[in-house]
């Protein structure tokens, strides 16, 4: 199935088919109509199958007609346990966002907050964080969430793993109440369903 049957438009399309990928991936074809739909969504899926592009690419296709944004607003918010996983990832973000307009940024701890405060200033479409920075973000004022349309948790197992279920909780309840909620784990486990409960009211759609 071609990615253009899935309901991208062809910013994207060109985007991916310049980086070389012909069909997407089984997390891809299966996540992609859901997100676009607006529902909710929670997911078993391995780094490798193509998880990444399974939830950015539909996030990119619901702002691409988006007004701009103003001072210190994000649009999504994508959740990552570490540092590393926040540069690839909005490393591939910006790769496929390349022919649109939307911008994304990556915040993580063990560096200044100065450049990441200004850049936020310009509002930023898609911010990858994780959660220690992201609530010091928060703290010092420098994140708005009003607009805050779709937030994701990737790799949720390894942010249990890494002791950030506190903080995950802490940063929910900053974020407007409607929103669509998308959830990424390698392995489905007790602790990832409570996140997913706490995360999620409304229906969700279980590919886990
Ligand atoms: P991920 O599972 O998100 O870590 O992606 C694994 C790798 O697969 C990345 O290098 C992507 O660039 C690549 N990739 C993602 N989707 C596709 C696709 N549909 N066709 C070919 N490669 C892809």
């Amino acid at each position: 199935m071609p990615f253009a049957k899935l309901g991208l438009s062809s910013p994207l399309v060109q985007a991916i088919t310049e980086l070389g990928y012909k069909t997407p991936t089984p997390i891809q074809e299966q996540a992609i109509p859901v997100i676009l739909s607006g529902n909710d969504l929670i997911a078993t899926a391995q780094t490798g199958t193509g998880k990444t592009a399974a939830f950015v690419l539909p996030l990119l296709e619901q702002f691409s007609n988006a007004e701009t944004l103003r001072g210190k607003r994000i649009r999504a918010l994508i959740l990552v346990p570490t540092r590393e996983l926040a540069v690839q990832v909005e490393a591939s973000v910006a790769q496929y966002a390349k022919h649109t307009t939307l911008t994304s940024m990556a915040a993580y701890g063990g560096v200044d907050t100065a450049p990441q405060k200004e850049r936020l200033i310009e509002g930023v479409d898609i911010l990858v964080a994780t959660p220690g920075r992201l609530l010091d973000l928060a703290h010092q004022r420098a994140l708005h969430f009003d607009e805050l349309q779709v937030m994701v948790l990737d790799e949720a197992d390894r942010m249990v793993d890494m002791g950030f279920v506190d903080d995950i909780h802490k940063i929910i309840v900053r974020l407007p109440e409607n929103r669509q909620n998308l959830l990424f784990t390698a392995t489905m486990t007790n602790d990832v369903r409570a996140i997913a409960h706490a995360f999620s009211d409304s229906k969700m759609t279980n590919l886990a």
